[in-house]
């Protein structure tokens, strides 16, 4: 194996099963390029249906024992990882921006999040936990306890390469579970880099394994029998179609899907703050997250002040390649994801939204997949550019007369992943509280990202489950509960 990180030029990423590196046997493959320069890294061969059913084989054996061992023990990897993740976390950032095309800083940010969640998870010894209650009724004790329950697998996107596994990994092999990754084809060498510390943080042969591959690899750890559980993060077809697949087939599913966030400004806020957050948090990650703000909602007493500061911001950014210290904006993951974004500000303008400023012909060095930031302004529900995901640095702006009217223009979104709200007014926030239908909910910030002790997740098309990501819904997830009722009397 390639030392930490140097997995570059045509090489092929490999898989990690039963403790060992192996290559995937599939006929089909993905490239995988560098977003700023267009260069090849590597090539993600799918992994068969075969080399599913061995992995996973291999994981289940690891199961029968990992799930046994003290809980101390379990964690004392966990310890390891966490070690090794900062050591290494500089230069797994550098490989990071090489495949994905973010900022080094929001790819250092994303992996302190990973650990975070490392971390959180070494608590299983408390968090895993249940009640006892002696005298329940006469003679009688009785006492829960959480058991681990098999093979999971994570289905993760490309946007977060460096964080969105260890939403999952970590809690699943602390609970006493055997767990299997199955990253985004094009930019699986995080995850290569997260497997080479993982084989050197001391976890027994089989307890965490990684698949890499396409539709196909997802489809058979869906459909296989010693799958027990499927957590999943993509776009919401996707996530539509993990979810039916894995419940049809009688597993724990939580599949988080797409996003169309929006962001109110009310009259009271703090509007130059507003502008700039809701500019940076559209742009952060050059619009590729889930949380990025897509609409902002302003009132319209406040309007030409949030438009000339949101302009402003806009035209400060700096595109280019995500290693250059001065880029805030670098390059779309492939050039095909570029075209579509494209093609959405196409379809804003020709559906009557005023471009204020256009990014399309901003230039940077290298053969990358570069698009500068896009601002329209006059949207509203209806238009594709407010009804659809772009996932791109594109931001639209719109009035409304009062709070009452953007909640109301905001919850007919049929996303509700993440919103923000602007104000000064305590009303303001307690009513957005209430009836804002979104998971994550921002006041005064532009992006509600929760820390990992929190869950992650949202609602209406942007999750399909119950249990979400992070913190202790994981548990629930990855543990299913056993009472025993004991009569003794003395
Ligand atoms: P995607 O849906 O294309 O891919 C996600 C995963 O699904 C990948 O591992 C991919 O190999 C697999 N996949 C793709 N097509 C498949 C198919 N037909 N059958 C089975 N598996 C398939 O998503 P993406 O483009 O990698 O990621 C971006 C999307 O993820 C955006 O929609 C974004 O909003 C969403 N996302 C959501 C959250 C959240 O928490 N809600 C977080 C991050 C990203």
């Amino acid at each position: 194996m390639a030392p930490f990180g140097a997995v570059t030029g045509t090489e092929t990423v490999r898989n990690y099963a039963g403790g060992e590196w192996t290559d995937p046997t599939g006929e089909e493959s993905h490239p995988v390029l560098n977003p700023a320069t267009g260069e090849t890294l590597a090539t993600t061969r799918f992994s068969s249906e075969s080399d599913v059913d061995e992995t996973v084989g291999e994981a289940l054996d690891a199961f029968e024992t990992w799930s046994k061992q003290p809980v101390e023990e379990r964690i004392q990897p966990l310890f390891k990882l966490k070690e090794l993740l900062e050591e290494h976390q500089d230069d797994m950032a550098r490989t990071l921006v090489e495949e994905h095309g973010k900022t080094l800083g929001e790819a250092r940010g994303e992996l302190r999040r990973g650990i975070e969640n490392v971390e959180v998870a070494c608590g299983i010894p408390s968090m895993m936990q249940s009640g006892t209650l002696q005298h329940a009724a006469p003679d009688i004790d009785e006492s829960a306890v959480r058991q681990p329950q098999g093979v999971y697998t994570a289905i993760t996107p490309f946007n977060f390469p460096g964080m969105i596994p260890l939403w999952f990994l970590p809690y699943a092999v602390a609970t006493g579970n055997a767990f299997v990754l199955k990253p985004s084809e094009r930019d699986p060498l995080t995850s290569q880099y997260l497997f080479e510390l993982i084989d050197e943080a001391g976890f027994p042969p089989g307890v965490v394994s990684l698949l890499n591959g396409g539709p196909d690899t997802v489809n058979a750890l869906l459909e296989h029998d010693d799958v027990e559980g499927v957590s999943f993060v993509g776009s919401t077809p996707i996530a539509r179609h993990v979810y039916e697949t894995a419940a049809a087939n009688g597993k724990r599913v939580q599949a988080q899907g797409g996003a169309k966030n929006h962001v109110i400004v009310a009259e009271s806020a703090d509007v130059e703050f507003a502008a700039e957050q809701s500019v940076n948090s559209a742009l952060a990650c050059s619009g590729e997250r889930c949380l990025a703000n897509d609409v902002v909602l302003v009132d319209e007493s406040v309007y030409d002040e949030f438009r000339a500061a949101a302009l402003e911001e806009v035209e400060s950014q700096v595109l280019g390649n995500g290693l250059d210290d001065e880029t805030t904006i670098g390059p779309l993951i492939t050039p095909e994801h570029e075209e579509s974004v494209r093609e959405m500000i196409q379809t804003g303008i020709d559906e009557g939204a005023d471009l204020i400023h256009d990014g399309r012909d901003w230039e940077a060095d290298g053969d990358g997949n570069f698009l500068g930031p896009c601002l329209f302004e006059n949207v509203e529900p209806g238009m594709t550019i407010v009804d659809e995901e772009i996932f791109g640095p594109v931001l639209s702006l719109a009035t409304v007369s009062d709070i009452d009217e953007a909640i109301e223009t905001m919850n007919q979104s049929r996303f509700g992943n993440a919103a923000s709200l602007f104000t000064d007014s305590g009303r303001d926030a307690r009513k957005f509280k209430e009836d804002a239908e979104a998971g994550n909910l921002a006041i005064n910030a532009g992006t509600a990202a929760p820390m990992a002790f929190f869950h992650f997740g949202g609602q209406k098309d942007s999750f399909f489950g119950d249990l979400h990501a992070q913190g202790e819904d994981m548990i629930h997830f990855y543990t299913d509960k056993k009472i025993a009722i004991e009569r003794w009397d003395y």
